[in-house]
């Protein structure tokens, strides 16, 4: 088995989004699933869009899901500086290579003459590229006006004639033309390096085997294999996996609602759900069990990503969640629901609560409904519950209040007389005394929600439905 150094290289302009997060997943578990190694970078060089709280958030969103790395921003590694902007140094020894070999010239033009030659081109029919008006410029000219202290970015002199090709592991044999690739600009004229520079060149030295990511940058590889190539680095894989889609079929973006990992986690999905459903986003499992990370890892197989579009859906996201939710213990269930549900629920009653209530829960707020159903006193009645229970005979609930006051909070003794006396049975017994109870026509078994509503509340709710009669 092939043993894959991969890497997540998130530029941290806000949170993670949900395609992110696929990502830095789908790499971590070909690296852990081959006994390989899991870097992260930061690719903060956009200076005013990146910002150091944003790389933090970003970090905890990873850990959240259940990530780790070897080698990365704040455990450091062999390979570091693993922030771009710190990285000054690397990238200017490169860029000497490539100007001493000539494979790198300055290039003095302004925005407004790019912007103004690009508009050219677009009104012949030509796609943009630049023109290759600095790549012609005399060796004088260009020291003269560098010492004249003109700013210049630096570009890439892309080779003409030649096919670039790579095997992608997602899409296949793929073949691009040199000629269709403008020499493209390597060192931004504020020094700060272009993307495809230090992600090149970054995933060379940091000794990347494979590069997985979204295949809105699969147009950008063959630029960075003839960088590759000119600093004769080796060169990584690549496996471009598809986009993820809403369920319209368009990219996913906010109008489909809010899908950071941070608003996941907000809404009260657990990030072993929310794992196993990215795992499967386009990725053909064999195992249809929720998993841990490390069996994820074992069971997650390159050769196994479909190239079409990753659908979005939320009723397996829900699916998930509710398999999540069934394998947490209950402090984590009960930390899960969060301070709402402990203000209302004693201390003394978190363990029987949970164990009561969790296959009734999908989301935190689903545990306050129901620490509201046994807590509440009185319980408020809604007219639909009201009207539900017009048909009952009064006297049903004076045999039920009967049956407490022997049997306590045991439910199935409880029914058992109430049954025999008011002389019903099935769901005319029990669909009423859940009702009064509960205020819900449907819930949690109620020999395990009784001793927690207790005698006395549940008295003053059947008293309620006894004089409501
Ligand atoms: N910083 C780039 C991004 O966030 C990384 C691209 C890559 O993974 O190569 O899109």
């Amino acid at each position: 088995m092939t043993t894959h150094v991969t890497r997540f290289a998130p530029s941290p302009t806000g949170r993670l989004h949900l395609g992110n997060a696929r990502t830095a997943l789908f790499s971590w578990l070909l690296a852990r699933g081959s006994g390989g190694r899991f870097v992260l970078r930061v690719e903060d060089t956009d200076r005013e869009r990146c910002d150091e709280a944003h790389v933090q958030a970003q970090l905890e969103d990873l850990r959240w899901l259940g990530i780790d790395w070897d080698e990365g921003p704040d455990v450091g590694g062999p390979h570091g500086p693993y922030r771009q902007t710190e990285r000054g140094e690397q990238y200017r020894v490169d860029y000497n290579r490539l100007l001493a070999s000539g494979l790198a010239y300055p290039c003095f033009c302004s925005d407004d003459e790019l912007a103004a030659e690009r508009r050219a081109q677009r009104l012949a029919g030509r796609p943009p590229r630049y023109s290759g008006r600095c790549a012609r410029l005399a060796l004088d000219e260009v020291e003269r006006r560098l010492a004249a202290g003109e700013a210049a970015a630096l570009r890439f002199r892309v080779p003409t004639g030649v096919e670039i090709t790579f095997d992608d592991a997602v899409r296949g044999a793929q073949r691009f033309l040199s000629d269709d690739i403008g020499d493209f600009v390597i060192r931004r004229r504020d020094g700060g390096p272009a993307f495809f520079f230090g992600n090149a060149v970054d995933d060379a030295d940091m000794a990347i085997s494979l590069v997985v990511r979204g295949e809105d940058h699969l147009a950008n590889t063959p630029r960075q294999l003839l960088l590759q190539q000119a600093l004769e680095r080796p060169e990584p894989g690549y496996a471009h996996i598809s986009l993820i889609v809403g369920e319209d079929g368009s990219p996913l973006s906010k109008r489909h609602g809010s899908f950071s990992l941070h608003d996941l986690r907000e809404a009260g999905f657990l990030p072993l759900a929310v794992a196993n459903y990215l795992a499967r986003l386009g990725h053909a499992c064999e195992r249809h069990d929720l998993l841990d990370l490390p069996t994820l890892a074992q069971h997650f197989q390159l050769d196994r990503l479909s190239r079409s579009p990753a659908r979005h859906d939320e009723a397996q996201l829900l699916h998930w969640q509710r398999l999540a939710v069934a394998a947490a213990d209950w402090p984590a269930l009960w930390a899960w629901m969060g301070p709402a549900v402990h203000r209302l629920v004693p201390d003394s009653d978190a363990e029987a609560f949970v164990a009561a209530v969790r296959e009734n829960l999908l989301l935190p707020q689903d545990g306050l409904a129901w620490a509201q159903t046994v807590y509440s006193d009185p319980l408020p009645i809604d007219s639909a519950t009201r009207d539900a229970l017009t048909v009952e005979a009064g006297d049903f609930f004076l045999h039920a209040l009967r049956a407490l006051a022997v049997h306590g909070t045991d439910f199935a003794a409880l029914a058992k007389q109430t049954g025999q006396e008011a002389e019903v049975r099935g769901k005319a017994l029990y669909r009423p005394l859940r009702l009064a109870l509960t205020g819900r026509e449907h819930g949690p078994d109620m020999g395990a929600l009784l001793p927690l509503i207790t005698v006395e509340r549940a008295r003053r709710r059947l008293e309620a439905w006894a004089s409501a009669r």
